[in-house]
């Protein structure tokens, strides 16, 4: 490839609104023979909607809403703007006081209040023995190990993301979920989306591993938004990520998606394999 036109093939990608960074970039994302996604915020909207809302029986609500939403403002994931959208619907108690908070990406958020309750918000992964939540739980709130609440969430997917996955299939190369949604979710979109390869409930250091054993066999993009996919993307051959994506994931991509628009993918993918071709 001569890096003139090299370089005329990432002008006409940024002209796409496919953005490309790095010398050998455009030749190996010529050379993908797989495309690995995450779910939420990837293939979905990011735009959740919560559908139940169950809290523990004898628990006040209004303060069971105030800690959900003072938790979920120390989150930048998609699903903590759908909640706090949410809970903003109705009232909520007054804030009992301040609560210290940290977020585990991929699990969810832990906080202390100042008399020292512990609350975890987020997966419903590894639970406390004797701890029950509804089936269709996508989120937990937990108070000192017992279940104080719990939200499912609906995500939809993207415009564009069925055929993207067509057009891949159709062009020989391989589609693979790699999500940190519960097992449930993640078959129902992969399901829906014809791809048939699918991890689910894996966290960023999962996320990680599993990308280095998929690039081991084939050259394989990885595609995703969220801090919890930007390990994998920069240890992908190529990291994908969409323009809407977090900080961290924008960061490690060699390849950004100026628009949150799936069909960038199929059609920057034709013009960097055409780039090649006129080259060789
Ligand atoms: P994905 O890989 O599909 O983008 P994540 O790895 O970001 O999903 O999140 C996995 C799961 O962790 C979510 O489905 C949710 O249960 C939980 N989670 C992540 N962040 C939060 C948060 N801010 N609040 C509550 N739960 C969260
Ligand atoms: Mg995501």
């Amino acid at each position: 490839a001569t890096p003139t036109a090299v370089m005329v093939g990432v002008g006409r990608l940024a002209r796409l609104g496919v953005l490309v960074r790095g010398g050998s970039t455009v030749e190996r994302f010529a050379g993908i023979e797989r495309m690995v996604f995450d779910k939420t915020g990837t293939l979905t909207t990011g735009d959740l909607r919560v559908g139940d809302f169950t809290v523990a029986e004898g628990a006040n609500e209004a303060e069971v809403r105030r800690i959900i939403y003072d938790m979920e403002q120390f989150s930048s994931h998609p699903i903590a703007a759908s909640i706090t959208a949410f809970l903003k619907t109705t009232s909520l108690a007054p804030a009992a006081g301040p609560l210290t908070v940290s977020e585990t990406p991929g699990l969810g958020l832990n906080a202390t209040d100042n008399v020292g309750n512990h609350y975890y918000l987020g997966a419903a992964r590894k639970l406390p023995a004797g701890v029950n939540v509804p089936a269709n739980a996508d989120v937990i709130l937990l108070k000192n190990d017992e279940f104080l609440a719990s939200l499912s969430l609906a995500d939809d997917l993207r415009k564009g993301a069925r055929t993207l996955v067509q057009s891949l299939d159709e062009a020989g190369i391989e589609t693979t979920l790699l999500t940190g949604d519960r097992r449930a979710k993640a078959d129902a979109a992969a399901k829906e989306l014809g791809i048939k390869s699918v991890y689910a409930e894996q966290l960023p250091s999962q996320k990680l591993e599993r990308i280095a054993a998929l690039s081991a066999e084939k050259p394989t993009a990885m595609v995703g938004d969220g801090i919890n996919d930007a390990a994998a993307l920069s240890r992908a051959d190529i990291g994908i990520s969409l323009g809407g994506g977090s900080a961290a994931a924008l960061d490690a991509a060699q390849i950004v998606l100026l628009r949150d628009d799936l069909s960038l993918l199929t059609e920057g993918r034709k013009v960097a394999a055409l780039t090649l071709r006129t080259i060789k």
